[in-house]
C-alpha cells in the first residue's frame, strides 16, 4: 500500500521483502478450491480495502453464518452469539489497575456461566488473545467495534486475497527485492543504514537512504536491531502481543457436506474442543472446511507436530458432526497449514493489547521524519485485519511524501 503511494508520487524506493513472495500474511494457494492460510474474512466496515477491491475489479461476496455452540457433546442454535458477546463486553468496568480478562471475567460474576464461556472464547478465537495477559481495560475501549451491528457482517474476496495483493504489487513489482531479510536498522536524522542477509544464501547486504519504512509484524520488531531504538517505540512494545493462530483448512470428498441440509455446514462454536471455530465458505459451496484455535488452545496446538494438530483436526471434526474419526479420515483428501506462530517472518497470527499499568499512550509512527512504522498493530482501531494494515501504510507513504516536500 505504502510502495504504491510513493511510487505514484515519483519518489525512489526499495523494498525488502524477507520471503520469496508478496501479500505477508496474506497467503492465497490458487486453485479449486482455493486455500486461505492467513486472512479471508473483510470484517465489517472496510471503506480502504473495499476501494481497492472495487479498483482491480475483484468479487467478494457475503457470508452467511448460522451460528451454532457444540457443548456437552451437542449441537445447537445460537442466534444471539454477538448479542451475549457485547452484552458481556459493553459492561466491562475496570476502575483503577487493569487487569486480564481471566482475572475480570473470575472476579466479577455479573454474566450468566454460558455467556461469560462465550465472551472468553471469542477473546481466544477473534482476537487471538491469551486470556491471562490481554488488556480488560481496553476490550472494554471495543464496545462501541463489537457492539456495533455493522461488525457482524461479513465478507470475502471470491479468489481469496491472495489476489488483491498480486494487483497491487504489480504496480511496485520492479522495486521488490525479495529474500532480502532485514536485520539491523542504524539511523539518525535523514541518514538510514539497513542490514541484512539474503536468505538461503547467506550473502550480507547493506541499504542505504534517508528514510525508512518499517513494516514488519510486532513479533519480528520486538527482536529487530533498531539503534537507536526510540523509547516511544519500546512503550508501545510493552502494551501489544502478538497473539497464536492454528488455522487447518481440510478439503474434502463432496460426500461429507450431503449429510447437512442443502449441503452447507453451519459456524460451530466449539469452546471445549481443541479447535474452538468451524466454518466453510458458505454461501459458496467449496469442498474446504476450516478449523480455528486462538489464544491459548492454539499455544497448545503449536506445541504438537503437525501430525498430532491433524489428528486433533479429525477428532474434533468427528466430534462435532457425530461421526466416527476413521470417517472424517477417509473423507479428507488433504489438511492445508501454515504455522505463523513459528515462521521467522511473523512469529504469531495479529497483535491484540496487553495489560498495561499506567496510562496509556498514542501510538507513535514517525521518529525524527526518518524512522516510520506501519502495519496491523499500530492502528489503534482496526489492529488485527487487513483493514487497519492498509491504512496505516496509506498513512507512513503520505507523511513521507509531506516531509520530503517541505
Ligand atoms: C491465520 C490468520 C487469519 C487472519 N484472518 C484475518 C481476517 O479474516 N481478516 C483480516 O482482516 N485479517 C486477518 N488476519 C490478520 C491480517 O492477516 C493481518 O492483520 C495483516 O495481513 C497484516 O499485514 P501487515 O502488512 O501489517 O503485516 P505482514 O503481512 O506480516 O507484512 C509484513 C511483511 O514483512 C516481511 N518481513 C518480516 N520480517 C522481515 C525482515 N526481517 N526483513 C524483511 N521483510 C520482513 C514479511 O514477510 C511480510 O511480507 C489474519 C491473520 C492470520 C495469521
Amino acid at each position: 500500500m505504502a510502495a504504491r503511494i510513493l511510487k505514484e508520487k515519483n519518489i525512489d524506493f526499495i523494498m525488502l521483502e524477507s520471503t520469496d513472495h508478496v501479500g505477508g500474511r496474506a497467503r492465497t494457494l490458487k486453485g479449486s478450491p482455493h486455500i486461505e492460510y492467513g486472512p479471508e474474512f473483510l470484517h465489517g466496515e472496510t471503506p480502504l480495502t473495499d476501494e481497492l477491491l472495487e479498483k482491480y475489479d475483484i468479487p467478494f461476496y457475503d457470508m452467511q453464518f448460522d451460528y451454532h455452540l457444540f457443548e456437552k457433546g451437542e449441537l445447537h442454535k445460537l442466534s444471539d452469539f454477538w448479542e451475549r458477546v457485547c452484552d458481556v463486553i459493553k459492561n466491562i468496568k475496570v476502575e483503577g489497575n487493569d487487569l486480564p480478562f481471566a482475572e475480570y471475567i473470575s472476579k466479577f460474576d455479573y454474566h450468566s456461566k454460558e455467556d461469560q464461556e462465550i465472551a472468553k472464547s471469542f477473546v481466544q478465537g477473534f482476537d487471538a488473545a491469551d486470556l491471562n495477559n490481554v488488556s480488560t481495560k481496553t476490550l472494554g475501549e471495543m464496545k462501541d467495534v463489537v457492539c456495533d451491528p455493522s461488525i457482524r457482517k461479513m465478507r470475502r474476496p471470491l479468489h481469496g486475497y491472495g489476489e488483491l495483493m498480486e494487483r497491487m504489487a504489480d504496480e511496485v513489482f520492479s522495486h521488490i527485492l525479495f529474500n532480502y531479510v532485514v536485520q539491523e536498522i542504524d539511523w539518525r536524522k535523514d541518514q538510514v543504514i539497513v542490514r541484512g542477509t539474503i536468505r538461503n544464501e547467506d550473502i550480507p547486504f547493506e541499504c542505504r537512504a534517508n528514510k525508512v519504512l518499517d513494516t514488519v509484524s510486532v513479533g519480528v520488531l520486538h527482536q529487530q536491531d533498531i539503534h537507536p531504538r526510540p523509547p516511544a517505540l519500546q512503550d508501545f512494545l510493552q502494551s501489544v502481543e502478538m497473539g497464536q493462530v492454528v488455522k487447518m483448512v481440510a478439503d474434502l470428498d463432496y460426500e461429507f457436506f450431503h449429510q447437512f441440509e442443502g449441503h452447507s455446514f453451519p459456524f460451530v462454536a466449539s469452546p471445549e474442543l481443541s479447535f474452538t471455530a468451524w466454518w466453510t465458505t458458505t454461501p459458496i459451496h467449496t469442498t474446504t472446511v476450516t478449523g480455528w484455535a486462538g489464544g491459548e488452545k492454539a499455544r497448545a496446538l503449536s506445541d504438537m507436530s503437525e501430525d498430532e494438530c491433524q489428528k486433533a483436526f479429525i477428532r474434533d471434526l468427528a466430534c462435532i458432526t457425530s461421526k466416527s474419526y476413521d470417517q472424517i479420515k477417509k473423507w479428507i483428501k488433504k489438511i492445508h497449514f501454515h504455522d505463523w506462530n513459528h515462521d521467522p517472518s511473523f512469529k504469531g497470527a495479529y497483535s491484540y493489547p496487553k495489560v498495561i499499568q499506567g496510562e496509556k499512550k498514542e501510538i507513535k509512527t514517525q521518529f525524527e521524519d526518518t524512522l516510520y512504522f506501519a502495519g496491523e498493530a499500530f492502528h489503534a482501531e482496526f489492529s488485527g485485519t487487513i483493514e487497519g494494515a492498509l491504512l496505516t501504510g496509506k498513512d507512513a507513504a503520505e507523511k513521507i511524501y509531506g516531509n520530503l516536500r517541505q
